[in-house]
């Protein structure tokens, strides 16, 4: 995952010394044709992008960044974040609101505003009468949505003759981003270019972030248009930065290892943890029932394992004669059936694999360690 990430990240810089070698890799039809040799860095990636159409095209270019005498100096007005989002009522902030904008009075509103639904990704900006929806790409952030609206929005006042300009966003994470500029989205860089623009040319700009949802006319048009233009069935042509491409990359991986896992040879472990996913959270709060069901799980406890130290033996089961496991006590062993009832309150004849005893939701431990207990299967070493 991490190495396709890392050729994500080089495709968004043209420049880099590693993107010839990684993008048009060479001799890449003998790598094909001859199966015994091991591809280099370049075939693999360029053979995933062909075989999962993995959207590279579609990863927005960098641009120079602005020399720092070309950095703008940005205005975010935060003031309206010192009201609590949880505890302060819709009314009481649309009455601040409109109480804060009175020192904006000469300034032209500009909002903006960023939207993912099930359907699509959109943004919009309204200006005025102008209510402008963007349709953005699918796999494209909300926190990319919300930076396009900035910067179309930015665009479009770039080409007016307003001199003050106040441009309403709810994104705090973006307005944090762009005052404070020391981030590496190419987004971000080319807003600040945008605004360095419209300051040379003798403009003011101000940010003010607002709160969402509480009956702020032009914030919920900006809302409403963004909405629409995500469920809109135009597609886009604007590119994202390469991080919005992580979660395909995640998917892919995890397909690829699930398939794997899902067609490798049985084993214990894959009938205990049949899905490629982090455990389940046991809510065990205890050390020691962990460390039992984790030693479970793997197969190796004191019993099945203390014979290599001493150089003897495995145990066998007295009952069958075969080598004594966790599967064997827990699943297989017919001379435990009875006590497997009494102790696990299962039916007569019920059958049950590993997966229930140790599985992602496994049976109460304590009923587990009184019954392995009782069986004398030792699945840590105690003194
Ligand atoms: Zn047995």
């Amino acid at each position: 995952m991490a190495v396709h990430q890392y050729a994500l990240k080089i495709n968004q810089h043209p420049g880099h010394p590693s993107f010839e070698t990684i993008f048009e890799p060479k001799l890449q039809a003998a790598f094909l044709n001859r199966a015994n040799l091991s591809w280099t860095f370049g075939v693999k990636i360029r053979s995933l992008v062909d075989n999962y159409n993995f959207p590279i095209d579609k990863i927005i270019q960098d641009v120079a960044k602005p020399p720092p005498w070309q950095i703008p100096s940005v205005r975010c007005d935060f003031s309206l974040g010192k009201l609590s989002k949880e505890s302060t009522p819709p009314n009481v902030f649309l009455v601040e609101y409109y109480h804060h904008i009175q020192q904006y009075r000469n300034y032209t509103f500009i909002f903006t505003d960023g939207s993912k639904t099930a359907n699509g990704v959109g943004c919009s900006y309204i200006l005025g009468p102008s209510n402008i929806g963007i349709p953005l790409p699918g796999c494209c952030s909300i926190y990319t949505a919300e930076l396009y609206a900035i910067k179309l929005a930015l665009e479009a006042v770039s080409e007016r003759t307003d001199r003050r300009i106040l441009l309403l966003s709810d994104s705090l994470s973006s307005l944090q981003a762009i005052q404070s500029m020391s981030c590496d989205n190419v987004l971000i860089w080319q807003i600040l270019c945008l605004m360095y623009r419209i300051q040379q040319s003798g403009k003011m700009l101000s940010f003010l972030w607002i709160p969402s949802h509480v009956s702020i006319a032009g914030n919920e048009k900006a809302d409403t248009v963004a909405k629409s233009s995500a469920n809109s069935d135009t597609p886009s042509v604007l590119k994202v930065p390469w991080s919005d491409l992580k979660p395909l990359v995640r998917e892919h991986t995890l397909t690829q290892w699930q398939s794997e896992w899902s067609n490798s040879a049985p084993c214990k472990m894959l009938e205990i943890k049949p899905l490629v996913r982090p455990w389940k959270h046991t809510n065990l709060n205890c050390r020691l029932h962990e460390v039992y069901l984790t030693r479970l799980r793997i197969g190796h406890c004191y019993d099945t394992h203390f014979h290599l130290f001493h150089g003897q033996d495995p145990i066998e089961c007295v009952h069958c004669g075969v080598t004594r496991s966790v599967k064997h006590v827990l699943v297989e062993c017919q001379s435990l059936a009875n006590l497997r009832q009494h102790f696990f309150g299962f039916s007569p004849g019920a059958v049950k694999n590993l997966q229930h005893y140790i599985g992602e939701d496994p049976i109460e431990i304590k009923q587990l360690i009184a019954f392995l207990n009782h069986i004398n299967f030792r699945v840590i070493y105690r003194v």
